[in-house]
């Protein structure tokens, strides 16, 4: 039998038979884990508040035959009511559950952290729509495949206005006006400085950002195909 601390960020609650809970979270040193809950479903079972998805808590554990369960909880943020009480963050929390457990598979805590603060800074957000392209940003970076805008990928020459060819998502990267052969573009200069500067801001200060509506649902679905393209 082990003893180990650890943060956890609950991803999903199952309840199983009429008294237990199985939760799956994300560990910040051990990854994606299942914890079984014997009695959880039950009111007076102190965990039960705790365990809801979304919430953050730091534990001590026990590991035991490759099983994992809950000794005590120290300290935990009940992010699961906040987020529940405005649909459109509850749906934008649970598209951002959907990609982080899509492409997820190894313990990170740089990862850990970011879903920690977007679960936090979540219900604050004036803009959804923006804070979820924000949260794409910054999962693209941590995963390490956050595409090479400022120099061309094939001439490395740097990017600015007058020189910007094109960008495409199955390049990974802009061209500029000498190595781009297509017209078209599917990113335009102005969505790769949109892009670099969302990557800069903090979920804190995102409502300073001027930007196109219409703009923001058409990122969000090409981030979406990028990340999914690198994972093919
Ligand atoms: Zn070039």
């Amino acid at each position: 039998m082990i003893y180990l601390k650890d943060e956890a960020i609950v991803l999903q609650t199952v309840q199983v038979g009429d008294k237990d809970l199985s939760i799956t979270v994300y560990l910040k040193n051990l990854g994606k884990e299942n914890i079984y809950i014997k009695g959880g479903q039950i009111i007076k079972n102190p965990f039960l508040p705790v365990v809801q998805e979304f919430n953050w808590f730091k534990a001590v554990l026990i590991k035991y035959k490759e099983k994992i369960f809950i000794k005590e909880i120290d300290k935990s943020y009940n992010l699961a009511v906040k987020i529940s009480q405005n649909l459109d963050s509850y749906f934008t929390a649970s598209k951002i559950l959907e990609n982080f457990d899509k492409y997820t598979t190894f313990p990170d805590k740089k990862i850990f952290n970011l879903m920690k603060k977007t679960f936090y800074f979540l219900p604050h957000a004036k803009n959804t729509d923006l804070f979820y392209t924000a949260f794409l940003v910054k999962y693209i970076y941590l995963q390490g495949i956050f595409p090479s805008f400022g120099r061309c990928i094939k001439c490395n020459t740097k990017i600015y206005q007058q020189n910007f060819g094109c960008f495409f998502i199955k390049n990974r990267g802009s061209l500029c006006k000498n190595c781009c052969k297509s017209k078209k573009t599917e990113f335009t200069y102005q969505d790769i400085v949109f892009i670099s500067r969302l990557f800069k801001t903090k979920y804190s200060k995102l409502t300073n950002l001027k930007l196109n509506h219409k703009n923001l649902k058409f990122l969000n679905q090409k981030l979406n195909n990028y990340l999914k393209s690198n994972f093919l």
